[in-house]
């Protein structure tokens, strides 16, 4: 049987909690899958290529086979909703400042051993999608609630794309944008379809190695990097971050090698984050990142070229500033998720030369800070417009 459990992360059948219905009100149908000779159906949205026979669910928990036909089973579900700093994504060049109501489902197609939201990645219970809302009550609450965009995080948005993308059309229709943070782990067809509805992304570059990938994600990563180079082609506004994790892929050559091939492939001004590991999920004996190691990621990568490199999840004022590239002065002051200072002008240019830096500046910076407010939502019965 080739279905993935969370158990050993490689090809155990899932435990069901529950059994795939086309007459569940939370499922739809989808357009990204295929017959085979042998009788199995494969789904095509992700190089994962889960191939399945009826009733049974792919790696990522929430696509699987019913009547013949690949669907998604979490269409209007969440695992609840939050609104955030857009810092948090973390986006520090899309109207820096802003909340940003966010959301997750359940399930992911990586199988990262150092997960940090694994609880919700990795559930294989329906009851973590304890929360519902349609497209239209997902816009109508970030408008309400003051939301420039809404964001898809948490886990992978491409396994429940068909929502996302509802949900994106939805809130563009009431001027509020929509970002999807992922892996960037999907197939070219699909990811068309999928970005042609999203005004900016964050992609995990997870490290820069095929042994990391293959071991510890259980993933490839060229097909990352494939992802990277395509939205580079796009209007999606997209920064990257990789988390660097002690003795696995932290060291100097590779962060070297990580940064040449960005500059080369993506340019100097696209953002680079990267951030800090805390023990979890199965990585619980690798030590937290040190603040110095970040520090010297950064420094390699602007030694490499790159205009816009920052450290994350940890408090470093130096290593969270953005500097204009046309004067040198630090023209963005932040601390973790707070802008101390801001220096652009409306339309993100440096008020002291004039420089245009990138990103999506509309108006003065958002004052949302640090919180982190949870938000109840309703009005979850479905009204889906995807049509596969
Ligand atoms: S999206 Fe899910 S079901 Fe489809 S190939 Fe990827 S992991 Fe498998």
């Amino acid at each position: 049987m080739e279905l993935w459990g969370v158990g050993t992360m490689t090809t155990e059948p899932i435990e069901l909690t529950d059994t795939l219905r086309l007459d569940d009100p939370y499922t739809v149908p989808t357009r990204y899958w295929h017959e085979l000779p042998d009788g199995r159906i494969q789904c095509d949205v992700c190089p994962r290529a889960c191939k399945l026979r009826e009733g049974q669910r792919g790696l990522c928990f929430v696509r699987g086979r019913v009547e013949d036909q690949v669907v998604l089973a979490s269409y209007g579900r969440s695992s609840g909703f939050c609104v955030d700093p857009v810092e948090k994504k973390p986006l520090n060049h899309f109207l820096p400042g802003t909340p940003v109501l966010s959301f997750g489902t359940a399930g992911c197609n990586l199988a990262c051993r150092f997960c940090q939201n694994w609880d919700i990645s990795k559930s294989r219970e329906i009851d973590t999608l304890s929360s519902s809302a349609s497209p239209e009550t997902l816009a109508a609450a970030a408008s309400q609630l003051g939301c420039s965009s809404v964001a898809f995080t948490y886990n992978d948005p491409v396994i429940f794309m068909e929502y996302a993308m509802d949900v994106a059309d939805a809130c563009r229709a009431v001027g509020v944008k929509a970002i999807a943070v992922s892996a960037g782990y999907i197939n070219s067809e699909p990811r068309a379809e999928f970005y042609a509805h999203m005004d900016a992304a964050n992609i995990d570059l997870k490290a820069f190695t095929d042994h990391f990938y293959e071991k510890i994600t259980f993933a490839k990563l060229p097909m990352v990097l494939d992802t990277l180079e395509y939205l580079r082609g796009t209007d999606v506004w997209f920064e990257v971050t990789t988390l660097l994790i002690p003795g696995h892929n932290d060291s100097p050559d590779e962060i070297r090698e990580e940064c040449d091939w960005f500059g080369e492939h993506l340019g100097p001004d696209v953002p680079l984050h990267f951030s800090a590991f805390h023990p979890d999920f199965k990585m619980l004996d690798v030590p937290h990142t040190p603040p110095e190691t970040l520090r010297m990621a950064r420094r390699i990568a602007l030694e490499r070229g790159l205009r816009y490199v920052y450290t994350g999840n940890v408090h470093d004022p130096a290593g969270q500033t953005t500097s204009c590239p046309g004067c040198g002065r630090g023209v963005v002051e932040r601390d973790w998720y707070v802008i101390r200072r801001y220096e652009l002008s409306d339309s993100g240019t440096c008020v002291h030369c004039g420089h245009q830096l990138p990103g999506v500046y509309e108006g003065p910076a958002g004052t949302w800070g640090p919180r982190r407010m949870p938000v109840q939502l309703s009005g979850g019965r479905r009204a889906p417009r995807y049509r596969a």
